[in-house]
């Protein structure tokens, strides 16, 4: 007849019909799934930006179909959370002392100092908790049919507080005693482990920042590249040296910018940017620029991006250095970074103004084809 034989339980796109709560053995063909698709990326090139990008592309396919409909087993979300601290800190199986952070951070949103990665666990409550909505919202949909007997506690909720100038209804009320408009993300909100914000996020993430730089530069925020120094928590063995001066330990606070060269590629970059600062110390240039977030003004995007490059190539020179042995002198590399500004910059919409013109013939980026004509300016107007 052509039927294919299949086993017990009977799935529906993929997810499996079952009368019961979830087991782990329910779930391990989506734990296989997502190795499969993990297993797929492995051999390409991709920086942990890349890789952040898949894991959150995962996720969210994650909760469209699974997280919406069934209570995952702490087991699976567990097993899950592993592939993916895998992948992102090894680009495969997760080595000894290579996670760099507990997954539960990397779960923090970016203001709290996370990296804003989607909790299974969290998102999969949030997200069931539409079903328990609809029990109280749709009483005559097909979905609760059956559960005022299943669960006779659901009928003896007390009834609220009566307003004859009101109609009947049900609010959310969200953690600080507001009514809210019923979603998952609000819920999620309501529902998730908040933690202490952190003042340098905005220093970090922000809309232009190139993800692979802000990445490295959130890593050396947290104090976690893997120097060698910090690999020494791991690894009993001798300090190695700076790769760049050969002449101090080589640690996260030397490297930015202690060292003599990293920074002189930025003092070179800091003239280009009109950045005023003598600190060469990296929680102190960010301190600094905390007060002066406040203002939209494209400086501070491109002190931002200088900083967040200057970190990412002065981090991939040491690395290079490391594994190739090969070098680039410090003005060149500085070179390397501001071409990047550059480019960066072309990309970056430009409304028109006098300083506006003046930034584009100081960064030699093209005018914006919306300005009016250069011979169309009255700069005394
Ligand atoms: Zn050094």
């Amino acid at each position: 007849m052509g039927f294919v034989e299949e086993q017990l339980p009977v799935r529906y796109l993929g997810i499996p019909l079952i009368g019961t709560r979830m087991l782990v053995r329910d779930c391990n063909k989506l734990v296989e799934q997502v190795k499969a698709r993990v297993q797929n990326w492995k051999h390409r090139a991709l920086s942990f930006a890349g890789r952040l990008q898949l894991i959150n592309s995962v996720l969210q396919s994650l909760q469209v179909y699974w997280c919406s409909v069934l209570l995952l087993p702490k087991t699976t979300i567990k097993d899950i959370g592993k592939i993916f601290k895998g992948f992102l800190w090894s680009g495969g199986d997760l080595r000894k002392g290579s996670a760099k952070f507990a997954w539960k951070t990397m779960c923090r949103p970016k203001e709290e100092g996370g990296l804003g990665i989607r909790s299974l666990q969290t998102w999969n409550e949030a997200l069931l908790s539409r079903q328990i909505w609809r029990l109280f919202t749709t009483k005559d949909s097909l979905w609760t049919w059956g559960w005022d007997g299943r669960f006779p506690s659901l009928q003896l909720q007390p009834l609220p507080l009566l307003q004859t100038n009101k109609d009947d209804g049900i609010y959310w009320q969200d953690l600080n005693g507001n009514q809210a408009e019923f979603t998952p993300t609000q819920v999620w909100k309501d529902i998730r482990l908040v933690s202490p914000g952190v003042s340098w996020y905005k220093v970090v993430w922000f809309k232009h920042n190139i993800p692979s730089h802000a990445f490295i530069l959130w890593l050396a925020t947290h104090d976690r590249l893997m120097t060698h120094e910090r690999m020494l928590i791991w690894h009993n063995s001798t300090i190695m040296q700076c790769m760049l001066c050969k002449m101090v330990p080589d640690s996260t606070p030397h490297l930015l910018f202690e060292c003599q060269y990293p920074r002189e590629v930025w003092t070179i970059v800091c003239t280009m940017c009109n950045f005023q600062t003598s600190d060469i110390n990296l929680h102190h240039i960010i301190a600094n620029q905390i007060p002066r977030l406040q203002s939209n003004h494209i400086q501070i995007d491109i002190e931002r991006l200088a900083l967040a490059a200057t970190v990412y190539f002065i981090w991939r020179e040491r690395n290079s250095r490391h594994h190739n042995g090969s070098t680039i002198p410090h003005a060149k590399l500085a070179m390397e970074v501001i071409k990047t500004l550059e480019a960066r910059l072309c990309g970056i919409p430009l409304k028109w103004s006098a300083p506006m013109e003046d930034l584009c013939k100081r960064w030699k980026i093209p005018r914006p084809s919306n300005w009016p004509p250069p011979d169309n300016i009255n700069l005394d107007t």
